[in-house]
């Protein structure tokens, strides 16, 4: 009898775990997948994907808005959100019976079980019972929205995952959080016709990103009428009748028909009884790892969100394809976490990619900006009251472009090819020597050739 039934065990049928189950039969192991699920993880069933998809929806408003400008004449267009939720959930259902041929087609064993140590070798499936025993085990569980501290009414309040399926678009919503789920949700629902609110504890909304981001996306959400209140939490939620009153710390009382809350995704680590397999977790909540994705027990390994290091989609495919190639193919790989480019699918989309000025200033002894906002050439007739924001952060000394941050239609698009060229090492006189696409927005990152501000010139000089 074989020691191990299989050679991989992988837990979560998510981004990182598909990719690595797939990568790894195809190097000729035996491996099985347990997702206590949906086969296709966060990304695919209730994250970026039908996201997206609710965020395209979100935004015909502003075309049917603009078009009037052009010339259209449109008649009163009417939404409606059952027939998007149903075209929703269709697409979603399609993706996941894709994800699950993938597997089945490279010879991956899905079982749709709840999975936990039992040893370090053993896993128990708590749909059956059954036990497994594995040469490797990959934990790629993903992470599951948090809802702060236990509040009063706090049953009322919904996270992301209800809020693809709400059975109708509420007509008021209340959104708490300031990360980049709180903002695309608060935007879809304004985008979609409802009144907003955003509600933050800290300063401006999208902490961590570069503060003329963070200031320009905020202002054009307030213009677009969402109402922005920040250094404030919510209190209470009450039930009046059929909706909600929600009471802020800072004495304000807010109506609305759903409240939802985005205030970050923790590690999904619990239940699964990492002691019993003695696999040590970080100070970041999530599971400890090397630059492998290994864990404190050389044969386990864990990839995506799990680990809480760059939690995003491409970036657990990367990590899951790398375990993969490093185990099962004989080729040692890491996964390089700088310069990850990233988008919010906010209204107006941001774009980001490497160090925002902040960052740039605190590592670097002259740093020039290039920074140019203005008010894109289709608003000149459509008449909408919205500008752009493109940003380049340089090293003064070496002319390399650090950070490159954008607030405009298509950010995200532009920002992948940018990424390419930042991670490349290009340099300011790269970018200025590239010719310009006329008439595009884009072309404005090559045509910059005043520095905004300049710091610590003056002291090398
Ligand atoms: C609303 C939202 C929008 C997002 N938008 C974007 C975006 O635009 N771009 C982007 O790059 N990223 C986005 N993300 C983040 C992205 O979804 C995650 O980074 C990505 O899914 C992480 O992949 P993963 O494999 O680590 O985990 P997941 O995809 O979360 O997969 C983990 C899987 O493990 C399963 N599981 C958990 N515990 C167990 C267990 N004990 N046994 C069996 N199964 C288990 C879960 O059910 C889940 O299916 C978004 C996330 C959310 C919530």
């Amino acid at each position: 009898m074989a020691a191990h039934d299989v050679d991989l065990f992988v837990i979560g049928a998510g981004s990182g775990g598909v990719r690595a189950a797939r990568i790894a039969a195809g190097y000729g192991a035996r491996v099985m997948i347990a997702e206590e699920y949906r086969v296709g993880g966060t990304c695919v069933i209730r994250g970026c994907v039908p996201k997206k998809l609710l965020v395209y929806a979100s935004r015909f408003s502003l075309d049917f808005e603009e078009a009037a400008g052009y010339g259209w004449t449109l008649h009163a267009p009417a939404f409606d959100w059952s027939t998007l939720i149903a075209n929703k959930d269709k697409e979603i259902a399609r993706l996941e019976a894709a994800y699950m041929a993938t597997l089945q087609k490279a010879g991956v064993a899905i079982v749709k079980s709840r999975a936990m140590f039992e040893d370090p070798h053993t896993v128990r499936l708590t749909a059956t019972g059954e036990r497994v025993r594995a040469a490797h085990i990959l934990i790629a569980t993903g992470a599951s929205p948090h809802q702060g501290p236990a509040i009063p009414g706090l049953e009322h309040v919904i996270s992301s995952n209800e809020a693809f399926d709400l059975p109708e678009l509420p007509r008021r919503v209340l959104v708490q959080g300031g990360s980049y789920i709180a903002v695309e949700f608060a935007c879809i629902f304004a985008g979609l016709g409802a009144k907003v609110t955003l509600v933050y504890r800290g300063d401006n909304i999208l902490r961590g990103f570069d503060d003329d981001v963070r200031e320009h996306l905020r202002e054009q959400m307030e213009r677009r009428g969402i109402h922005v209140i920040t250094g404030n939490i919510v209190a209470a939620v009450e039930k009046v009748k059929t909706h909600f009153c929600a009471h802020l710390s800072g004495g304000q009382s807010i109506t609305a028909d759903q409240v939802m809350f985005a205030l970050g995704r923790p590690p999904n680590v619990f239940g699964l009884r990492l002691d019993l397999a003695g696999v040590k977790g970080a100070g970041t909540g999530g599971i400890a790892v090397d630059e492998y994705s290994r864990t404190s027990v050389p044969h386990i390994y864990a990839v995506g969100d799990v680990t809480n290091r760059v939690n995003l989609t491409p970036v657990a495919i990367r990590e899951g394809h790398a375990f993969a190639d490093t185990v099962f193919g004989g080729k040692p790989t890491r996964v390089d976490h700088t310069n990850v480019p990233t988008a919010v699918f906010s209204e107006p989309e941001v774009g980001v990619i490497g160090l925002t000025e902040t960052q740039a200033l605190g590592r670097f002894g002259r740093v020039d900006i290039y920074k140019t906002m203005f008010r894109p050439l289709k608003a000149m007739l459509s008449g909408r009251d919205t500008t752009v924001l493109l940003k380049l952060v340089v090293d003064g000394a070496t002319d390399r472009v650090l950070g490159c941050h954008i607030v405009a239609p298509d950010a995200g698009e532009m920002i992948q090819l940018m990424g390419i060229a930042v991670n490349m090492g290009a340099s300011k006189a790269d970018i200025d020597a590239t010719m310009a696409v006329h008439p595009t927005i884009a072309e404005e990152l090559v045509t910059m050739r005043t520095v905004s501000k300049s710091y610590g010139r003056e002291a090398a000089e």
